[in-house]
Protein backbone atom coordinates (compact mmCIF):
# COMPACT_ATOMS: atom_id res chain seq x y z
CA UNK A 1 0.00 0.00 0.00
CA UNK A 2 0.67 3.43 -0.60
CA UNK A 3 0.19 4.54 3.08
CA UNK A 4 2.76 6.41 5.08
CA UNK A 5 3.05 7.00 8.54
CA UNK A 6 4.64 10.43 8.50
CA UNK A 7 6.71 12.26 11.24
CA UNK A 8 7.77 15.87 11.37
CA UNK A 9 10.52 17.67 13.58
CA UNK A 10 7.91 18.82 16.24
CA UNK A 11 5.88 15.51 16.50
CA UNK A 12 9.25 14.18 16.69
CA UNK A 13 10.29 16.44 19.63
CA UNK A 14 6.97 15.64 21.90
CA UNK A 15 7.74 11.46 20.98
CA UNK A 16 11.89 11.39 22.34
CA UNK A 17 10.54 13.50 25.45
CA UNK A 18 7.59 11.09 26.20
CA UNK A 19 9.43 7.88 25.42
CA UNK A 20 12.30 9.34 28.01
CA UNK A 21 9.57 9.98 30.50
CA UNK A 22 8.14 6.67 30.19
CA UNK A 23 11.91 4.88 30.72
CA UNK A 24 12.02 7.42 33.47
CA UNK A 25 8.67 6.37 35.00
CA UNK A 26 9.91 2.80 34.99
CA UNK A 27 12.81 3.51 37.01
CA UNK A 28 15.62 2.90 34.68
CA UNK A 29 18.20 4.72 34.48
CA UNK A 30 20.73 4.28 31.90
CA UNK A 31 24.80 4.43 32.15
CA UNK A 32 25.21 4.73 28.45
CA UNK A 33 23.16 5.21 25.46
CA UNK A 34 23.87 3.39 22.60
CA UNK A 35 22.55 4.63 19.63
CA UNK A 36 21.91 2.89 15.81
CA UNK A 37 23.23 5.13 13.50
CA UNK A 38 21.71 7.08 11.64
CA UNK A 39 18.33 7.39 12.72
CA UNK A 40 19.00 6.67 15.79
CA UNK A 41 21.59 9.17 16.63
CA UNK A 42 18.12 11.62 16.55
CA UNK A 43 16.29 9.39 19.18
CA UNK A 44 19.73 8.61 21.61
CA UNK A 45 20.37 12.75 21.68
CA UNK A 46 17.25 13.36 22.79
CA UNK A 47 16.89 10.75 25.33
CA UNK A 48 20.11 11.51 26.57
CA UNK A 49 19.56 14.78 27.46
CA UNK A 50 15.66 14.17 28.28
CA UNK A 51 17.12 11.17 31.02
CA UNK A 52 20.42 13.28 32.10
CA UNK A 53 23.34 10.71 30.69
CA UNK A 54 26.27 12.27 29.39
CA UNK A 55 27.45 9.17 27.96
CA UNK A 56 26.49 8.15 24.16
CA UNK A 57 27.86 5.46 22.13
CA UNK A 58 27.27 4.80 18.66
CA UNK A 59 27.50 1.54 16.23
CA UNK A 60 26.64 1.93 11.94
CA UNK A 61 25.03 -0.45 11.02
CA UNK A 62 23.94 -1.18 7.61
CA UNK A 63 20.04 -2.65 6.31
CA UNK A 64 17.96 -1.06 4.28
CA UNK A 65 18.69 -0.48 0.67
CA UNK A 66 15.34 1.34 0.19
CA UNK A 67 12.22 1.51 0.86
CA UNK A 68 11.22 -2.21 2.09
CA UNK A 69 13.46 -3.72 0.57
CA UNK A 70 17.18 -4.88 2.10
CA UNK A 71 20.08 -6.60 2.58
CA UNK A 72 19.83 -10.36 3.78
CA UNK A 73 21.08 -9.59 7.30
CA UNK A 74 22.34 -6.36 8.93
CA UNK A 75 25.50 -5.97 9.23
CA UNK A 76 28.14 -4.14 11.91
CA UNK A 77 30.59 -1.54 10.11
CA UNK A 78 33.55 -0.44 11.70
CA UNK A 79 34.55 1.08 13.68
CA UNK A 80 32.24 -1.41 16.19
CA UNK A 81 32.35 -0.07 19.74
CA UNK A 82 34.34 -1.59 22.12
CA UNK A 83 32.03 -4.39 23.95
CA UNK A 84 34.95 -3.49 26.94
CA UNK A 85 33.20 -0.17 27.31
CA UNK A 86 29.97 -1.46 28.31
CA UNK A 87 31.24 -3.83 31.49
CA UNK A 88 28.47 -3.68 34.04
CA UNK A 89 26.75 -0.67 32.45
CA UNK A 90 23.02 -0.24 32.03
CA UNK A 91 22.81 0.27 28.52
CA UNK A 92 19.89 1.67 26.56
CA UNK A 93 19.92 0.64 23.01
CA UNK A 94 18.11 3.68 20.78
CA UNK A 95 16.47 3.45 17.26
CA UNK A 96 14.11 5.28 15.56
CA UNK A 97 12.16 1.57 14.79
CA UNK A 98 12.16 -1.82 15.02
CA UNK A 99 11.25 -2.97 12.03
CA UNK A 100 12.05 -6.61 11.25
CA UNK A 101 14.03 -6.44 14.78
CA UNK A 102 17.24 -7.72 13.02
CA UNK A 103 18.79 -4.57 13.25
CA UNK A 104 17.88 -4.27 17.31
CA UNK A 105 18.85 -8.08 17.75
CA UNK A 106 21.95 -7.97 16.25
CA UNK A 107 22.96 -4.89 18.37
CA UNK A 108 21.48 -6.25 21.45
CA UNK A 109 23.23 -9.95 21.46
CA UNK A 110 26.32 -7.99 20.79
CA UNK A 111 25.96 -6.00 24.35
CA UNK A 112 24.48 -8.94 26.02
CA UNK A 113 27.74 -10.81 26.81
CA UNK A 114 29.40 -7.60 28.41
CA UNK A 115 26.22 -5.63 29.89
CA UNK A 116 24.94 -5.58 33.76
CA UNK A 117 21.72 -4.59 31.41
CA UNK A 118 20.59 -3.83 28.40
CA UNK A 119 17.13 -2.27 27.17
CA UNK A 120 16.17 -0.92 24.03
CA UNK A 121 13.84 2.43 23.08
CA UNK A 122 12.32 3.44 19.78
CA UNK A 123 10.23 5.55 18.80
CA UNK A 124 8.03 2.82 15.91
CA UNK A 125 7.54 -0.66 17.06
CA UNK A 126 6.05 -2.97 13.95
CA UNK A 127 4.04 -6.16 15.28
CA UNK A 128 6.23 -8.27 12.71
CA UNK A 129 9.48 -7.10 15.36
CA UNK A 130 11.21 -10.36 16.48
CA UNK A 131 12.93 -7.55 19.66
CA UNK A 132 9.87 -6.87 21.54
CA UNK A 133 11.69 -3.34 23.00
CA UNK A 134 10.41 -2.47 26.75
CA UNK A 135 10.24 1.30 25.30
CA UNK A 136 7.82 1.94 22.40
CA UNK A 137 6.37 5.40 21.46
CA UNK A 138 3.68 4.14 18.73
CA UNK A 139 3.14 1.24 17.09
CA UNK A 140 2.66 1.06 13.19
CA UNK A 141 2.79 -1.11 10.22
CA UNK A 142 3.07 1.41 7.91
CA UNK A 143 6.61 2.58 5.98
CA UNK A 144 7.42 5.45 8.41
CA UNK A 145 8.89 9.03 6.82
CA UNK A 146 10.91 10.31 8.88
CA UNK A 147 12.13 14.00 9.10
CA UNK A 148 15.56 13.64 8.77
CA UNK A 149 15.53 10.90 5.36
CA UNK A 150 12.07 11.77 4.00
CA UNK A 151 13.94 14.23 1.69
CA UNK A 152 16.61 13.45 -0.87
CA UNK A 153 20.45 15.15 0.34
CA UNK A 154 20.59 19.00 -0.23
CA UNK A 155 22.57 19.27 -4.15
CA UNK A 156 24.41 22.50 -4.58
CA UNK A 157 22.36 25.70 -5.94
CA UNK A 158 24.84 26.07 -8.52
CA UNK A 159 24.30 22.76 -9.67
CA UNK A 160 27.75 21.73 -8.86
CA UNK A 161 27.77 17.87 -7.86
CA UNK A 162 29.51 17.01 -4.44
CA UNK A 163 32.36 15.06 -5.06
CA UNK A 164 32.91 15.99 -8.30
P1 LIG B 1 14.92 -3.63 11.15
O1 LIG B 1 16.27 -4.25 11.27
O2 LIG B 1 14.18 -3.56 12.45
O3 LIG B 1 14.09 -4.27 10.07
O4 LIG B 1 15.13 -2.15 10.62
C1 LIG B 1 15.86 -1.22 11.33
C2 LIG B 1 16.27 -0.03 10.50
O5 LIG B 1 15.71 -0.04 9.17
C3 LIG B 1 15.74 1.23 11.10
O6 LIG B 1 16.66 1.73 12.04
C4 LIG B 1 15.56 2.14 9.91
O7 LIG B 1 16.76 2.82 9.62
C5 LIG B 1 15.21 1.23 8.78
N1 LIG B 1 13.74 1.13 8.63
C6 LIG B 1 12.96 0.06 8.91
N2 LIG B 1 11.67 0.31 8.72
C7 LIG B 1 11.60 1.61 8.31
C8 LIG B 1 10.49 2.49 7.96
O8 LIG B 1 9.30 2.14 8.02
N3 LIG B 1 10.83 3.75 7.57
C9 LIG B 1 12.12 4.17 7.49
N4 LIG B 1 12.35 5.43 7.09
N5 LIG B 1 13.18 3.38 7.83
C10 LIG B 1 12.92 2.12 8.23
Amino acid sequence: SGVRENLSYEQFGVAVRELAQSIADDGYQPDVVLSIARGGVFVAGGLAYALDCKNIHLVNVEFYTGVGTTLEMPVMLAPVPNAIDFTDKKVLIADDVADTGKTLKLVRDFCLDAVAEVRSAVVYEKSQSLVKCEYVWKRTDEWINFPWSVQPPVVRRDGQVLDA
